[in-house]
């Protein structure tokens, strides 16, 4: 690697622009490519918030990775001077089966993290906008919060470019020659590393590599409108909260801006994130306002105030891919967030600061290397 090595990142999503920050921060001459833009609304990153937290039930490389990310989210925080992170807590919930709350917990106050494991009944007089019948295993991670999606993506590249940083608006065609970066006009650019961080795009420009590896799954998220005058779903009456059912149903406390959001986990059907309609019909809404019915009895009869279409980037294990093309070691791909990486921005980004120049070679949970020859599928823990 040259003294000051020269890095080309594609893509300034979460995963792409804490890269290109971090690259640079250690020493990188590094410039930034995207088709659109940090957190447009076709990216994995876009939209109002993410949850960030280290419940990871057995996974625990993720409650370290996280647990790193909040310390770098909150230390950047402090240094931009504006919050992109707002620490609401958030509440787990789980019926008959309470094994992820426990391992989550026992994970926790092993990496120092406060936790809270509740009865139901003491959960109950706690939160009481939320019916908690049927839930017997509550567990309450205090540290985590709420992740301005959209803004943060938006704060990281305003960082990098005040910094120094290039970063340009440019489609990238895919790779038909890997020693440089050729864009859609047909001009290349060199550099001693290139990043590819092209979220739900990367299975279309790494065809052979990716392809199927990486699915864009159909994710709406519903924004329902909360009673005049009432604080009990607003932070810190409420905190961000998800629900191990038969599906995973997450949702943050209300904002005045848009309202209380909730989320069907479960992944939808494929789509083409450039192209999708992103039309939300009754089938979204029903079966989401049946559950907000019974599990908060209050907003049984709330507007519907407006919805999102977004995708997640979804590798068939839910484990994210941070590793270099087989054909060229100065080609790296990441991605593969899978509902559940935007939290992770500045560890990645320092994760891959490491990999790039100083030839740390990430965990092989992140590998390409474990689809060889098929793969069991894994219990998914998105947002
Ligand atoms: C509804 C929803 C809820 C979620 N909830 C959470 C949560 O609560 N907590 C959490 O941690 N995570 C959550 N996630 C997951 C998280 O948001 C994503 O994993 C993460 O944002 C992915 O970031 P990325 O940078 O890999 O992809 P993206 O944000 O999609 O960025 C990729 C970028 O690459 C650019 N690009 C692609 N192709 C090209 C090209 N050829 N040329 C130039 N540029 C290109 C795109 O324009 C885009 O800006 C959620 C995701 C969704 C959709």
């Amino acid at each position: 690697m040259a003294v000051r090595p020269k890095v080309v990142v594609v893509g300034a999503g979460a995963f792409g622009g804490w890269t290109a920050l971090t690259l640079q921060q250690q020493g990188a001459n590094v410039t930034l490519l995207d088709a659109w833009g940090p957190g447009h609304a076709r990216s994995s990153s876009g939209g109002d918030t993410r949850i960030i937290r280290a419940t990871y039930g057995p996974r625990r490389i993720y409650t370290r990775m996280a647990a790193r990310a909040l310390h770098l989210w909150r230390e950047h925080q402090a240094a931009w001077g504006h919050g992109c992170l707002e620490t609401t807590g958030a509440l787990w919930m789980s019926g008959a089966d309470n094994r992820f709350g426990q391992e989550s917990a026992n994970a926790l106050r092993d990496e120092g993290m406060p936790v809270e494991v509740l009865p139901a009944a003491e959960a109950a007089d706690r939160w009481p906008q939320i019916n908690f019948s049927g839930i017997t295993s509550v567990v309450f991670e205090p540290d985590a919060g709420v992740l301005s999606a959209r803004r943060a993506c938006g704060a990281v590249v305003d960082r990098f470019v005040a910094d120094g940083g290039t970063c340009r608006m440019a489609p990238v065609a895919p790779p038909r020659r890997l020693d440089v970066v050729t864009l859609a006009d047909g001009t290349t650019l060199d550099a001693d590393a290139i990043v590819y961080a092209c979220g739900p795009w990367l299975g279309s420009l790494f065809p052979g590599v990716i392809g199927p590896r990486i699915t864009a799954t159909r994710q709406v998220v519903h924004y329902f409108g909360t009673p005049a005058g009432d604080a009990s779903f607003v932070s810190p009456h409420l905190p961000v909260w998800l629900e191990l059912g038969a599906a995973v149903m997450y949702g943050f406390p209300a904002d005045a801006q848009r309202g209380f959001k909730i989320a069907d986990d479960t992944s939808g059907p494929p789509i083409d994130p450039t192209t999708d309609p992103r039309v939300i019909t009754p089938d979204d809404i029903d079966p989401v306002r049946e559950y907000l019915a019974h599990r908060f009895p209050r907003l049984a009869d709330a507007p519907w105030l407006s919805g999102e279409v977004c995708q997640y980037e979804a590798t068939p294990d839910s484990d994210f891919i941070i590793d270099t093309h087989p054909d060229s070691s100065k080609v790296w791909i990441v991605g593969g967030g899978s509902g559940h990486g935007f939290k992770m921005g500045p560890a990645i980004g320092e994760l891959m600061a490491d990999a790039v120049l100083g030839d740390t070679a990430p965990d092989p949970a992140f590998s390409l290397h474990r689809f060889a020859g098929g793969h069991a599928a894994q219990p998914k823990w998105s947002a």
